[in-house]
């Protein structure tokens, strides 16, 4: 348990550590900003979205000695944006400064074989799965695993490093191509929908959820979330954020936390956890009272938790790169709807797939929000 003598709260204008500079670091520093706070970035990237509108940017690697000596000499509190950071540079930082969330929580978040076994032991129902260290581990054609998907357990992310497979023999094709590197092999699950909760824990244990947001996927990376979660009865929302609440609570975790459920024959099952805001949290930028940026800050600082309730029904659409394929999109087509909120990254450089910006239609009527969001995201050529 945390220990409460140790509450305390770092107050503006505090310089506050942010490691990495992607989108989700770029909305931490807005956040923190706003709440009159400093903000130093590392993030070896001199384009990082977040490194840009950054107090200081220090552009190094994770595990740059003099750049964490610089972090821990200038930083009050430090948190991270990005799960793929070293577990030895949050130990280290951790010995002089306040890190949120913590080394251990991370490591375990940041690999999918600890992370299985993690919700396995604690109780949460998980779908079946083996761990594959080796092609031997591999199961036979008989296996009730089949058909799969086979992830490679670190680094991957909106869906890289995965392979569907129906087979032993696809199974170790893919092995193979993913260079033999420690995989978990989970049976192929029939969804009914997928959804996902995001929370705030702070150091005295006190949890803050956001309400459910459902998603919808296109190629392995989020489309759309819809918020509240339509589909899901109020059962399926309570006992989602208890699940997520206890995923929390055992982890002894402090900061952000996004947990992704599948819905599977109507049963709950967790499939991944996130150490960081996450991006089917975006409608809280625009939708919530305290959104996952901000909370993220007050967890980090101590100050007390947001109010994370919902003002307004949502629905958010993410948009990737491809729709730069002919040059800039049209942005006036999305700025012709007055309740749709548009967010672009900044980002240097257009690739297929990768994470550009993302927009949120507002309202009080569901169906009317949900209508607008998929005229919207049609104009723009997504999907
Ligand atoms: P990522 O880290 O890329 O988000 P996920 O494990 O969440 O990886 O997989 C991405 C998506 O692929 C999921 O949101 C889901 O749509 C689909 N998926 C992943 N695992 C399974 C499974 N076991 N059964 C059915 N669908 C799955
Ligand atoms: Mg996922």
């Amino acid at each position: 348990m945390s220990n409460p003598t140790k509450s305390f709260a770092v107050l503006p204008p505090a310089m506050l550590g942010m490691l990495g500079g992607g989108q989700l670091g770029r909305f931490f520093v807005i956040a923190a900003h706003e709440l009159g706070y400093k903000v130093t970035v590392l993030d070896p990237d001199k384009n990082s979205p977040a490194g840009k509108i950054a107090d200081v940017h220090l552009c190094a690697a994770y595990d740059d000695q003099a750049a964490l000596q610089e972090l821990a000499r200038t930083c009050e509190a430090i948190t991270t944006e990005f799960e793929n950071v070293p577990a030895a540079t949050l130990h280290y930082l951790a010995q002089t400064r306040t890190v949120r969330p913590s080394a251990s929580a991370v490591a375990i978040a940041q690999n999918r074989v600890s992370e299985k076994n993690f919700f396995r032991d604690a109780g949460l129902p998980v779908g079946e799965y083996a761990v594959i260290n080796s092609a031997a581990d591999i199961p036979a054609d008989d296996s009730l695993l089949y058909p799969a998907i086979l992830k490679v357990a670190q680094f991957g992310y909106d869906g890289k490093g995965q392979a569907r497979v129906t087979s032993q023999q696809e199974a170790q094709a893919a092995f193979a191509s993913f260079k033999n590197e420690t995989c978990v092999l989970e049976q192929m699950l029939e969804l009914d929908y997928e959804v996902s909760v995001v929370l705030a824990r702070d150091a005295q244990g006190k949890v803050a959820a956001f309400p459910l947001a459902e998603n919808s996927h296109l190629n392995g990376i989020l489309d759309v979330s819809i918020a509240p979660a339509q589909r899901a009865s109020e059962v399926i929302k309570a006992k989602a954020q208890a699940l997520a609440s206890e995923v929390a609570e055992k982890l002894d975790y402090v900061g952000v936390l996004g947990v992704e459920f599948f819905v599977s024959h109507g049963k709950l099952i967790v499939n991944e956890m996130a150490p960081r805001p996450h991006n089917s949290g975006h409608y809280t930028i625009d939708a919530c009272i305290t959104n996952q940026f901000e909370q993220q800050v007050r967890a980090l600082t101590g100050l007390p938790l947001g109010d994370a309730r919902l003002h307004s029904n949502a629905v958010m659409v993410n948009i990737l790169g491809d729709i730069w394929e002919n040059g800039e999109p049209a942005w006036h087509k999305a700025g012709a709807h007055p309740s749709l909120k548009l967010h672009l990254y900044g980002k240097h450089e257009a690739r297929p797939g990768r994470k550009m910006g993302h927009f949120t239609v507002l309202g009080q009527d569901k169906e009317t929000v949900l209508n607008q969001a998929l005229i919207a995201r049609s104009e723009l050529g997504i999907g």
